[in-house]
């Protein structure tokens, strides 16, 4: 076990454990190394991250348009209640999960889904006594180890909608059409929605039977993870990406033609509430979606512009999940977008330019910087966003620093303006400049400053 003494970490028998905590800093030719980041796991930097915060305020806005709250689990949860709610034989439990005991011996996983934990809190704070908590919506990162390529990491965020005690097949058409709503909304065009039913625990063993018979006759083309599944869990060779269990699906039974009469009417309503609001889907037969607990309606919004990654995002209905986590029997239904894939389509369409300072503030001299902290203070406080020339320098280094940063004005005060009571303000973009008067300097720019965000914005 690992102890930390004074931030430092050792393990506690004082003797370096398997993969050490700490390698040490210094070596031997006396160069420090750097400590990078881990593989997948990527750092979202300040030039990119206006594009994240489009993509969230956006999300926010329309799924609170249709009632949903959000609501923020930890990233870290008991192992057990992935394993129990994803399904044991799935990739995500086999093979993708962050699990790791504790220092206490408790199994911990970081989350690779949202849904489980959402369901979790659900029971644990028993909000089936709160009229408003039916609709809930989560965003944040997600963990799985899978091989890093473009499209898919180890950290990775996603957007997910969670609805639960609504079992009218409205509801799945309208979690669909919301999805698509966003992705109108944000600009993502080129994407299509793909819908299944899953069946329920009434049709689904009889048709697991039958695919099993047919996966039999063709094993020794599987992969041997297939192989092994077709008699755990026969489903889940649907969802392999391996080209030749693709192959060998070929002819396979198809769960739409063995539905329940519950389910079969389940399905036609919710494609009649899509047919009736013109939202274009395909029905595609071998769609299963990677995790254990969906039934009945299931969905993907895919692209074929990011190579193998072809999910946007995807989701379900899952109505024994509640029950079979330890709460009331309540139907549920959810979605997860995933952000990164997002933000590569988007990027590829469309581009956005980065936040930058509406002012730069120009100091010349110590009694100038008085007068000028306060003048900087005074605009922020009227929403213009401004950046100083700290430490002052020549008027020409500042000047060069305001044209790296984009400002479209730039305000110079020197002791010579001070003393007349007046400010230089410069229009970047006219190369023009005049003389404002320092106590009306806020109004002015609280004028200028809206027109000059729009013209960029253009
Ligand atoms: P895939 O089939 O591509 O592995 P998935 O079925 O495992 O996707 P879900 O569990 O349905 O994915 O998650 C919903 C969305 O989250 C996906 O459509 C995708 O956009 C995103 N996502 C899933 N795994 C990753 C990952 N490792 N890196 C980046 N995004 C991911
Ligand atoms: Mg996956």
């Amino acid at each position: 076990m690992i102890r930390s003494t004074c931030g430092i970490f050792k393990a506690n028998d004082g003797r370096s454990t398997r993969g050490s905590a700490v390698s040490p800093a210094n070596r031997e030719d006396g160069a420090v190394e750097r400590v990078q980041a881990i593989r997948g796991m990527n750092d979202i930097l300040p030039d990119a991250v206006h594009w994240w915060q489009l993509v969230e305020k956006t999300a926010r806005e329309v799924l609170e348009l249709y009632g949903y709250r959000e609501i923020r689990t930890p990233v870290v949860e008991k192992l057990e209640l992935f394993a129990r709610s994803i399904g044991e034989s799935t990739d995500i439990v086999e093979k993708e999960m962050y699990a790791f005991p504790d220092r206490k011996g408790q199994w911990l996983a970081l989350r690779p889904e949202a849904t489980a934990s959402v369901v979790r809190a659900f029971i644990e704070h028993n909000l089936q006594a709160d009229p408003l908590a039916r609709k809930f919506y989560t965003i944040g990162p997600m963990f799985r180890h899978e091989r890093p390529q473009k499209g898919r990491y180890r950290q990775f965020h996603q957007i997910d909608a969670e609805v639960f005690g609504i079992d009218d097949p409205m509801l799945d058409a309208e979690v669909m059409v919301m999805l698509c709503h966003f992705l109108e909304r944000i600009g993502l065009e080129g994407v299509g929605l793909h819908i299944n039913s899953l069946g329920c625990p009434a049709c689904r063993p009889s048709f697991r039977e039958e695919l099993k018979k047919f996966l039999h006759d063709r094993a020794a083309h599987l992969c041997p993870d297939c192989d092994r599944r077709r008699h755990v869990n026969p489903l889940r060779v649907f969802d392999c990406k391996v080209d030749r269990c693709r192959e060998a699906l070929v002819g396979a039974p198809q769960l739409v033609d063995h539905l329940c009469g519950a389910c079969a009417r389940h399905f036609e309503k919710v494609r009649g509430y899509l047919t009736g609001l013109d939202v274009p889907f395909t029905v595609d037969p071998r769609m299963v979606r990677g995790l254990d607990y969906y039934m009945r309606t299931a969905f993907e919004v895919v692209t074929d512009r990011l190579g193998a990654q072809n999910a946007v995002g995807g989701g379900g209905r899952y109505d024994g999940l509640m029950r079979d986590l330890g709460g009331p029997d309540l139907p549920g239904i959810g979605f997860a977008i995933g952000i990164e894939r997002l933000i590569l389509l988007l990027q590829q369409g469309q581009s956005l330019a980065a936040k930058t300072p509406d002012v730069f503030l120009a100091i010349l001299g110590e009694q100038a910087a008085i007068e000028g902290f306060r003048v900087v203070q005074a605009l922020r406080r009227r929403g213009i966003a401004v950046e100083v020339g700290y430490g002052g320098g020549s008027l020409k280094s500042q000047m060069r620093r305001a044209d790296k940063l984009g400002v479209s004005h730039v305000a110079i005060l020197g002791e010579e303006e001070l003393q007349k009571g007046v400010i230089v303000l410069r229009n970047m973009a006219e190369k023009s400049q005049r003389e404002v008067p320092l106590a009306d300097m806020t109004g002015v720019l609280g004028a200028v400053i809206p027109l000059a965000r729009d013209g960029r914005r253009q």
